[in-house]
């Protein structure tokens, strides 16, 4: 694969100041379909060759290891065993990009070229989304913090892809975030380059990521912080696992960047309880089918985070809403076993049912009784990891005090219990 990155000028003053390129030219062993890390075992199809990055302010080229990394992050998965970078990168990042891809080998360095990830850096910045996590973790870690957010615009060559996905209501969150917060909307075609023929996928761990990590340098990001929960590593909060680190974190600190995720050793339990302390939950993007402060309230999403609502802060539902669950294709599926994703969040749901005093009748009172046949303790999903929060960075350290105050460690026996859990058991 052959990439170019060109600062772009001409494009409407609503998506931004200044604008990134990146061209991509395949050599004979490219594909332009592949399996996907995100399609779950999917084939994903590369749609075009170009995409852009718009930033409200104006920006440079980055450094050459900051572009080549970007460029992996967009397109992995097509590329074969040669990249080739506009302009060399460094010694460090080119081994770096060896072990992390074993598939590509030949790639063009810079001899002389200092790595970017020996250029000082000394700053944090959070990879905001709008969702609960992301606001719990901008809650936590303050206004030193930028929030940096990728809203999607059309790509010109794909056209229009997932129709419902609305940024609009992402960006209002973002607006709404206090105004002493720094924010930085970056409009970007990229996420339409990879798709099933249906739905976008991104075609690399932490892609979401990219307009970060081309900021990086600029703004001299040494901490890149993310809304990663519990669930996120373990893939179902039923399995205890001591590994609460992501698999991308080595590859991010080849250019400089500790990779972070404050909420690692936590549940959503604790992020909802986090986001609504703070006064944010009310303006936190609540499902990708809705509107800015209108949730669809008909999707799992949804179901789940008004549960969560009604158990921790006794805001219940109305039985409007409730016969709206009722009625819901997504809940029906789920109530009748042939939605699995949402069993993952059993012990959640039974914390939450033990709490809500109420009788429910229809598919939500089914999702009620099979999740109180969850047959192990969970008293631990309220609590965090204790090991998750020992050795950290100076800019987790800074922030676990006010953690604690939302979440207490499990103990010993809470730590045995999640232990012994046996997810399969609990598929019920
Ligand atoms: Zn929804």
């Amino acid at each position: 694969m052959r990439v170019s990155v060109t600062k772009i000028k001409g494009f409407s003053s609503d998506l931004g100041i200044s604008g990134l390129r990146f061209d991509f030219a395949l050599d004979s062993d490219d594909l332009t379909e592949s399996a996907g890390t995100n399609a779950g075992g999917g084939k994903i199809q590369l749609m075009s060759n170009y995409c852009h990055f718009y930033f409200p302010f104006d920006i440079e080229i980055p450094h050459p290891d900051l572009c080549a990394f970007a460029a992996i992050k967009i397109i992995s998965p097509y590329i074969g065993s040669t990249l080739t970078m506009d302009k060399g990168i460094s010694q460090d990042l080119a081994s770096a990009i060896k072990k992390t891809y074993p598939k590509i080998q030949n790639i063009n360095i810079d001899e002389g070229l200092r790595s970017a990830a020996s250029v000082e850096k000394n700053s944090s910045a959070i990879s905001f989304s709008g969702g609960v996590d992301s606001i719990a973790v901008a809650a936590l870690l303050g206004e030193d913090s930028p929030l940096i957010m990728m809203a999607r615009t059309l790509h010109p060559e794909v056209g229009a892809f997932e129709s419902w996905n609305n940024p609009k209501a992402q960006i209002k969150t973002l607006q709404y975030m206090p105004y002493t917060y720094k924010k930085i909307l970056v409009y970007s075609d990229f996420p339409y380059l990879s798709t099933n023929g249906k739905f976008c996928l991104y075609p690399d761990s932490y892609a979401f990521t990219i307009p970060a990590v081309l900021l990086s340098g600029q703004l001299g990001i040494s901490d890149l912080i993310t809304g990663d929960i519990l669930a996120a590593f373990t893939a179902n909060e039923s399995i205890y696992s001591s590994d609460l680190e992501s698999r991308a974190k080595p590859f991010f600190s080849s250019i400089g960047i500790n990779l972070d995720y404050p909420c690692n050793g936590v549940s959503e339990l604790i992020t909802t309880k986090i986001a609504k302390s703070y006064g944010f939950l009310e303006i936190s993007s609540a499902c990708e089918f809705g509107d800015f402060q209108k949730p669809c309230m008909k999707c799992l999403k949804c179901f789940r985070k008004s549960i969560y609502k009604w158990a921790l802060f006794n805001e219940q539902l109305s039985e409007q809403e409730i016969e709206r669950f009722n009625n819901s294709p997504a809940v029906i599926n789920f109530a009748n076993g042939d939605e699995r994703k949402n069993l993952y969040f059993m012990a959640s749901l039974k914390y939450c049912f033990t709490n809500i005093d109420y009788k429910f009748t229809g598919v939500v009172g089914k999702i009620r009784e099979r999740s109180m046949k969850y047959n192990s303790p969970f008293t631990w999903v309220d609590k965090k990891v204790p090991d998750a929060y020992k050795n950290r960075s100076p800019v987790i350290n800074k922030i676990i005090p006010k953690l604690s105050h939302f979440a207490t460690d499990m103990q010993s026996w809470d730590v045995a219990a999640f232990k012994k859990l046996d997810w399969k058991k609990n598929l019920l």
